[in-house]
């Protein structure tokens, strides 16, 4: 470790690789600290993928699509309060960061859909496997072939301040060494607060008995080291709940399950909601029934449309049926409650229509191919959409609006960019679009 870097990079998720790629590419001499002993913190779990318009990949595909398409769905997603300036930012630059990625072998062609947008935009690996791990790697790479030191273990305490300007952090490296590093420039990407307890029952007091989706690391800690040299925060308040998480271990069971043609029962065996309707609604229904969870009721042909499904049975998750009335005693679901359902439903698939609910996707498929499975799921805290307040060169402002010499930040540590709700595939989309920028500002 030297004592002095040119930017030295808070996390290594996305958007802490992504900036420190291109500080270094922009002549900075730069150093990451990683608190955990992985790299990649809650980038690792990403699934859907990388949302952006007007990509080389869409043309490919033939997909037509514009930048102010990207930015209404999304500011219509986060209920009309994105900050405007970042959301523009991000709409404007996501496809030149997909020709950067592809540009460092990282290579997003795969195109898929998520709740909220109206054409495919979210772009993922070729093979469509998760885009997060496949990221992480694929960055950690870049910064091995460049020489860039990531320095695992070594949680960052606090951020030193003279005069006002942010002149470094300090550290302790490999948990023993405690060192004061100077620096030009501070990038803070440190991720979310979503396994917090102290700071969800602060701030959004409903999320704070929830199970949570995040790694154990994402506890807010730039937001706080920031708040301590006057960084302002914004939309601390907007936590987003996944409806369709196991509650033992907080596994995210991803929504291609709902996609793909399952439907949530209560425990009375019951249909109660629109599957598909928004994170945050569909969330609140499961909510408010007596019992507080619901099941996901899945047929053999839709379990194999989802591969994923293999790997939440490996961990227990998933009970099985050779019928759906041996289902039912598994759960413990009155049987023919739970055929009639079934029945129903699938009358709904083939009319294409769900006079009970109003389900509009995800219904190309019956529930008809024994054996069946259920998997027992209820919301989960899973993204922190308030953080720090940037602008769009991704300094850090203080109250006034100011920006704070020296100190720059990235990624879900940030606030605004999603309102209200986020749409899946725009997390990775800022990593990306603000990491990268916030390289290039803090090497100037
Ligand atoms: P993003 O998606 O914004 O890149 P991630 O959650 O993927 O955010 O990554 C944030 C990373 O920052 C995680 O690996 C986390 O462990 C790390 N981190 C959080 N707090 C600290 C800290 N105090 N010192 C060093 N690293 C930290």
């Amino acid at each position: 470790v030297q004592d002095s870097y040119d930017v030295v990079v808070v996390g290594s998720g996305g958007a802490g690789l992504a900036a420190a790629i291109s500080a270094h590419d922009a002549g900075a001499s730069v150093a990451v600290f990683e608190k955990m002993p992985v790299a990649g913190g809650n980038t690792n779990g990403a699934s859907a993928g990388m949302n952006a318009s007007e990509t080389i990949f869409q043309e490919d595909e033939g997909i037509e699509d514009s930048k102010e398409k990207f930015f209404e769905e999304t500011l219509e997603g986060g209920k009309g309060t994105n900050d405007q300036e970042l959301l523009r930012y991000l709409t404007d630059n996501a496809a030149d960061a997909i020709e950067w990625l592809d540009s460092l072998g990282i290579t997003l062609n795969n195109l898929t859909t998520t709740g909220g947008m109206s054409v495919p935009r979210a772009h993922r690996p070729e093979d469509g496997s998760p885009v997060g791990e496949y990221l992480v790697d694929g960055l950690i790479e870049n910064l091995s072939e460049r020489d860039i030191p990531l320095f695992l273990n070594s949680e960052v305490n606090g951020l030193m301040q003279e005069d006002g300007v942010v002149t470094g952090i300090e550290v302790t490296v490999g948990q023993t060494n405690q060192m004061f590093i100077q620096a030009k420039s501070t990038i803070i990407t440190t991720g979310g607060f979503g396994a917090s307890p102290d700071m969800l029952q602060e701030f959004e007091p409903d999320a704070a008995d929830s199970v949570t989706t995040n790694h154990e690391g994402a506890t807010g800690d730039g937001i706080k080291m920031a708040q301590e040299v006057g960084a302002d925060v914004v939309d601390m308040e907007h936590v987003q709940v996944h409806p369709t998480v196991d509650q033992t271990d907080g596994f995210l069971i991803t929504e291609a399950v709902r996609g793909e043609g399952a439907i949530l029962v209560n425990q009375k065996g019951e249909r109660f909601f629109n599957e598909l309707d928004t994170r945050d609604a569909v969330s609140e229904a499961i909510q408010s029934l007596d019992e507080g969870y619901s099941y996901l009721i899945v047929d053999q042909t839709l379990r194999e449309r989802v591969p994923a499904i293999d790997f939440y049975e490996s961990q227990g998750l998933v009970q099985k049926g050779e019928t759906l009335a041996k289902l039912a005693e598994e759960i413990d679901v009155d049987a023919e409650t739970l055929e009639a359902t079934v029945t129903a439903w699938n009358e709904h698939v083939q009319a294409g229509e769900d006079p009970d609910f109003g389900r509009e996707t995800g219904m190309e498929h019956q529930l008809s191919e024994a054996p069946y499975y259920a998997i027992k799921i209820a919301p989960g805290v899973h993204h922190t959409m308030g953080g720090l307040r940037i602008n769009t060169e991704t300094a850090v402002l203080d109250e006034a609006g100011e920006a704070i010499p020296g100190l720059y930040a990235a990624g879900e540590v940030t606030g605004g960019i999603h309102g209200q709700n986020r749409i899946g595939g725009n997390a990775v989309a800022d990593i990306i679009v603000f990491g990268r920028h916030a390289g290039e500002e803090a090497a100037k």
